[in-house]
């Protein structure tokens, strides 16, 4: 039976000037396996490049961001097992690198696997076998009010925190606090991870994870990288109501859905100390929205930034453009949205190309396949959207 194992972080390539993120995924599974019993090392190779004590077990989280880096890994004097996002949606591309994959939620899989459980019997895991590639099937959803709170306390968070300071001015760390998302866009793999639905740890313990991560350092806030904050208003009027309770003083950020907020909520929301919300508006075209299935009109996109404006919290609305069977007519009127967008309001537009997720509705659809629309033109519309944002705040990104 194995009684260690090292959790690591690979190198992630970005675009220049992004911070680090904390590995919040790892810090859960570090905190379930010690619970355990389980001896857990943390490399984080953005910071170190050499594991420096051997154990029985490497376990490596990984993004679409470090697919590159992953190829670069040493070699392991130990078994390897891949997890996060991009393994969970491609587990096929991992197997070539480790001995396991884990899809999706990892705590109890990789427990079991580390533990000498027989792999044919672990839920999640993927793995080579003589005649191919065996997928077992996902075991049942986590009950969040179980699992301990995520251990931060082993990375040098003030470090991630550096690195929002350096890139945006303000030292932040992400948090997340419940998991999943109801919803089924086309172009998203969210639900690889995680599932469809969504689930959340009570909103006293959501507080004290947000009270532990901002009692490790001098953090100006955090980013609450939920999909979905708010999914369950009451849960999230709660948290605010307790923040408030218990004279927290921190700012935050969260993402919302347009038709998830109203005067009274974004009040609570402002005196709990949420500076911005991002809105996924995804396109200025019904016709693709309703394509991609977003389930919102365009209308409902505008009425949201304007009254997340009014109520004195920064809007940052998400678009994505080039999706299968987005036309130049379409692509158009999401142009046209951006100007309107920044010539009425101080919202911060975020664009971004549509990138063919494995684990996506689209994916399965369309597998590589994107729009008509060529990447020149593409980039050329994200160029001017930019460029409009450096002219009106002096910088053409999220300050967030
Ligand atoms: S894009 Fe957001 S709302 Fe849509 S499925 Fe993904 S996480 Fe959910």
């Amino acid at each position: 039976m194995a009684n260690s194992i090292t959790l690591i972080n690979p190198t992630s390539i970005d675009e220049a000037g992004q911070p680090i993120p904390l590995p919040l995924g790892l810090a859960s599974l570090s905190a379930y396996l010690i619970e355990r019993d389980v001896k857990v090392n943390i490399c984080d190779m953005n910071f170190k490049n050499k594991i420096e004590e051997e154990t029985d077990w490497y376990g490596i989280t990984s993004t679409l961001k470090s697919r590159i880096t992953i190829k670069e890994m040493p070699e392991f004097n130990g078994r390897t097992v891949f997890g996060g996002p991009d393994p969970s949606s491609d587990p096929e591309y991992y197997l070539e690198f480790g001995d396991y994959v884990i899809r999706g939620e990892g705590e109890k899989p990789i427990y079991e696997l580390i533990t000498g459980t027989d792999p044919s019997k672990t839920s999640n895991l993927s793995y080579k076998t003589s005649t191919g590639t065996q997928h077992n099937p996902k075991g049942p959803l986590l009950d969040l009010n179980k699992l301990p709170i995520p251990a931060y306390e082993l990375f040098d968070v003030m470090k991630y925190a550096d690195t929002y300071d350096e890139t945006k001015g303000l030292r932040w760390l992400p948090i997340v606090l419940a998991r999943g998302c109801p919803h089924n866009c086309y172009f998203c793999a969210h639900g690889c991870v995680f599932g469809i639905g969504w689930r959340a740890p009570t909103p006293k313990k959501s507080v004290d994870m947000i009270e532990k991560l901002l009692n490790l350092g001098e953090l100006d806030g955090v980013h609450i990288g939920d999909s979905m904050f708010g999914y369950n208003i009451d849960w999230s009027e709660a948290i605010c109501r307790e923040i408030i309770r218990r004279k927290l003083k921190f700012m935050w950020f969260c993402y919302k859905r347009v038709d998830s907020i109203s005067t009274e909520r974004l009040a609570l929301m402002k005196k709990a100390g949420c500076i911005s919300i991002s809105f996924g508006l995804e396109s200025g075209s019904q016709k693709t929205l309703d394509a991609v299935n977003k389930r919102q009109t365009v209308d409902a996109g505008r009425t949201a930034i304007a009254l997340t404006e009014a109520n004195g919290i920064i809007p940052l609305a998400n678009f994505i453009v080039g999706t299968p069977g987005e036309t130049e007519a379409e692509l158009e009127k999401t142009e046209e949205v951006w100007n309107d967008l920044l010539d009425k309001h101080d919202v911060i537009i975020v664009p971004s190309i549509y990138y063919p997720l494995p684990g996506s509705v689209f994916y399965k659809r369309h597998g590589e396949q994107v729009s008509e629309i060529s990447r020149e033109r593409l980039e050329e519309a994200m160029r001017r959207v930019k460029m409009r944002m450096k002219e009106k705040y002096g910088t053409s990104g999220s300050v967030l």
